[in-house]
């Protein structure tokens, strides 16, 4: 059985490709030594996969920084204020990723977005009524010979037509249905010069099929792809989709005249049953994306050649279900993590080996194979994975532990009289900012060059100092500040059982910005308590309330690697309650305000519309009740999101059943405020008065602005001041500056 990769991690092992962009925008290199980095990093993935024996092998995979970039300044999709700094083609390319500000000008870059249900983003094309799409790049033809070069005839993966105009933004009258014809035809120009070049394989990736597809999109795709198919002389054409199922359009994609067809059999619910009930036509390859390019979990042989064996067609090509992108590159760089633990990953290297693996036995009487019973024996259990007793806690959750009592309305009169704060209560959202010495204390301390006394000592100065400067800039409900947190997820990961830490296992999240995200292993329980220390002397140095700062159990969830031996749910469950006991302590030792930060609800929130509540909703926000549900009625809860997309969750939200939300309203255009009223939204809310993303102090008249327009949506006993998020990346003086007008705008707002 033949074998195909969609996409390989391109970060470079050790994070070459963003030490080197990263001196090349600090002008320590020029371009030739940044190509020659990039260069190295792709050759080294092909020859990786090629010495794997993976049989359909892509190039183009690699990008600067993001792929649907890469696909816009192919075809010129580049706005006029970028082509006027009059920049190198590469500058002008990092000018649309990252904004430019210099010599030759000052702009923003463009608006950067979530790629599906992952971690990583992509940047939004922009085409107004006078962009003119054009072939004007050459970067697919020229990855192709260079990996020919290499000795690797690749597939040519490039971002489809349908999926890029779904994701651009038309900024002027003109829509998709105006341009696909133009963008179509620089398409098929692309791939005859491929042709020319003599690339037999074209994928083009077209995820967005996954997503809710209506009547018109599915007339779009297929009037685009009549066009590429109808000219495609002899270069074979791979249709790849991931990230779910296409069950709105199998039957039309079927029956178009595509050379192969990838489908997700790992995020694709209803992939199997399609295939099963339409059948799969015998004159094209299905490519059956079996290895998870999600997850670090070692690969079942039995499930896999199982599905296989029900799919019961010969012409099937054995792939991953979405690009390798995903995951770290190679369990090889962890030289920490003992064997009994790393034999149950496979990283992107280790997901080749899986590949070839299973191709060589499917089709065999593989239940004698020793691969095969080698996989199996690590499916027989995990050491140290169970804990029965958390178990036990999940199961004895009862209804009631989801209820808070009283409801809402009592407890927000409670609260009132008790916390006695002023109207518009100001506050931030949790961290402040982390400078230099704060991280230096916490390296040495981890690198055990400090005693654990003395990294104590040294961030409760901090602390101190922290609660002085609230204290003197007037602000009404002050934070500790979290210094000793690296990261809001590790930091919880890393005092919870259950969690793995690994070295090297970077993953880009987006351009330069990777993320290393702890795995869950087994079942968590907190093992004592975490933050209340750190909360209960913040308290001790003021007389005004101190907020505790916790991250909750859907984020936890969300960036790190979960469980595929129990469900989601229950993951989080397990998570909830681990923070449930440190919700309790900290009331229990007089904190009386506490955050439970939800930064990333919405991070995995189905890509269709008709799963959002059954499959995700129905239990993450429930698990969010469970942490806060048997505090008193005078204990007030606040919870912190860093977007606002969530017009259409809003009684979602509002079901958390938190005393006061705090979320991202400055950057948008504070639409979300009517969605609110319309919906009756009765928790408290913060929408941020100013952007925190930005070094720029905002002015105190800007800020009453502001909160003259959230006063005209909200009800004045409800509304809270505060930043759009942590002010854990800005630098001191800006934000005392910040600060002190957001409190000067809420006084004046008050007079
Ligand atoms: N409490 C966290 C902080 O202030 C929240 C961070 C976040 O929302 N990403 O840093
Ligand atoms: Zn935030």
């Amino acid at each position: 059985m033949n074998t195909s990769v969609i996409g390989y991690p391109r970060i470079g092992k050790d994070r070459e490709l963003k030490f080197a962009s990263e001196k090349f925008f600090n002008g320590e290199i020029d371009e030739a030594a940044l190509q020659k980095t990039a260069k190295a990093i792709r050759t080294e993935n092909l020859l990786k996969q090629k010495e794997a024996g993976i049989t359909y092998i892509s190039s183009n995979d690699f990008s600067f920084y993001d792929n649907v970039l890469d696909t816009a300044v192919l075809f010129n999709i580049i706005p006029q204020r970028y082509k006027d700094l009059g920049l190198s083609e590469l500058e002008t390319y990092f000018a649309l990723a990252r904004g430019y500000q210099g010599a030759k000008g000052n702009v923003k870059a463009l608006a950067m977005k979530k790629w599906f249900n992952t971690n990583y983003h992509y940047l939004v094309p922009e085409i107004g009524d006078d962009t003119v799409i054009a072939l004007t790049g050459n970067k697919p033809v020229d990855e192709y010979i260079e990996a020919r070069e290499a000795g690797i005839d690749t597939k040519v993966a490039i971002t489809g037509p349908f999926t890029f105009l779904k994701l651009a933004r038309f900024t002027g009258a003109k829509k998709a249905g105006d341009v696909y014809v133009s963008l179509t035809e620089e398409y098929i120009k692309l791939v005859s010069r491929l042709a020319s070049s003599g690339a037999g394989v074209v994928e083009f990736d077209e995820p967005y099929l996954v997503r809710d597809p209506d009547a018109s999109d599915i007339d779009l795709f297929k009037k685009i792809y009549s066009l590429i198919l109808g000219s495609k002389n002899g270069t074979k054409i791979l249709l790849q989709t991931y990230f779910g199922d296409i069950r709105d359009i199998y039957s039309e994609v079927t029956a178009l005249d595509f050379d192969a067809i990838g489908l997700d059999l790992v995020e694709g619910r209803m992939t199997l049953e399609l295939i099963k009930t339409n059948g799969f036509p015998s004159d094209k390859l299905l490519f059956a994306g079996l290895v998870n390019g999600k997850n670090i979990w070692r690969n079942d042989y039995k499930k896999t050649l199982s599905v296989l064996k029900e799919i019961g067609i010969d012409n099937v090509v054995l792939g991953t279900s979405c690009s390798l992108l995903h995951v770290p590159y190679t369990l090889a760089g962890e030289t920490k993590l003992p064997d009994e633990y790393k034999k149950h990953f496979a990283f992107a290297e280790e997901k080749l080996t899986e590949l070839s693996e299973i191709a060589s036995i499917s089709g065999t009487d593989y239940e004698n194979n020793d691969l095969f019973r080698k996989n199996q024996i690590l499916f027989e259990g995990r050491a140290d994975s169970e804990d029965k007793e958390v178990q036990e806690r999940v199961a004895a959750i009862t209804e009631d532990d989801y209820v808070r009592l009283p409801a809402f309305e009592e407890r927000e009169k409670i609260q009132k009289t008790i916390l006695n704060l002023p109207l518009f209560p100001t506050t931030t959202i949790g961290s402040f900012p982390q400078t230099s010495d704060v991280r230096k204390n916490r390296q040495e301390f981890k690198k055990g060059l400090k005693s654990r006394e003395e990294y104590i000592e040294f961030n409760k100065k901090k602390i101190a100092e922290c609660i002085k400067l609230q204290e003197d800039i007037g602000l009404d409900v002050l934070v500790h500040g979290e210094f000793e947190r690296n990261d809001m997820v590790e930091y919880f990961g890393e005092n919870l059982n259950g969690y793995v830490f690994t070295e090297k296992a970077w993953v880009q999240s987006y351009g330069t910005r990777n993320v290393k995200p702890p795995i869950i292993w087994g079942d968590v329980s907190r093992r004592s308590p975490i933050t209340v220390d750190w909360s209960v002397f913040a308290k001790s140095c003021t007389d005004k309330p101190v907020k505790g700062m916790l991250t909750g159990p859907v984020t936890i969830l969300n960036w790190s690697f979960p469980r595929e031996d129990i469900s989601i749910r229950e993951s989080i469950l397990q998570i909830a309650l681990a923070i449930r006991d440190e919700v309790l302590d900290l009331e229990a030792n007089g904190i009386n305000i506490i955050q439970i930060d939800e930064a990333a609800l919405r991070e995995k929130l189905p890509l269709r519309k008709s799963d959002w509540y059954t499959e995700y909703l129905d239990f993450t926000i429930p698990a969010f009740r469970l942490v806060h549900s048997k505090v008193k009625p005078e204990t007030q809860i606040h919870t912190h999101m860093c977007y606002s997309e969530f017009t259409d969750i809003i009684p979602a939200i509002d079901a958390m059943d938190a005393d006061v939300i705090t979320f991202e309203a400055s950057r948008s255009d504070l639409q979300i405020l009517d969605s609110l009223k319309e919906n009756n939204f009765k928790t408290e809310v913060g929408p941020g008065v100013y952007d925190i993303h930005s070094p720029r102090v905002p002015s105190t008249e800007e800020i009453v602005n502001a909160l003259t327009k959230m006063r005209a949506k909200i009800d004045d006993p409800k509304l809270w001041v505060n930043p759009d998020c942590g002010l854990k990346t800005r630098g001191t003086e800006e934000t005392v500056k910040s600060l002190s007008n957001l409190v000067a705008a809420a006084k004046q707002i008050r007079g």
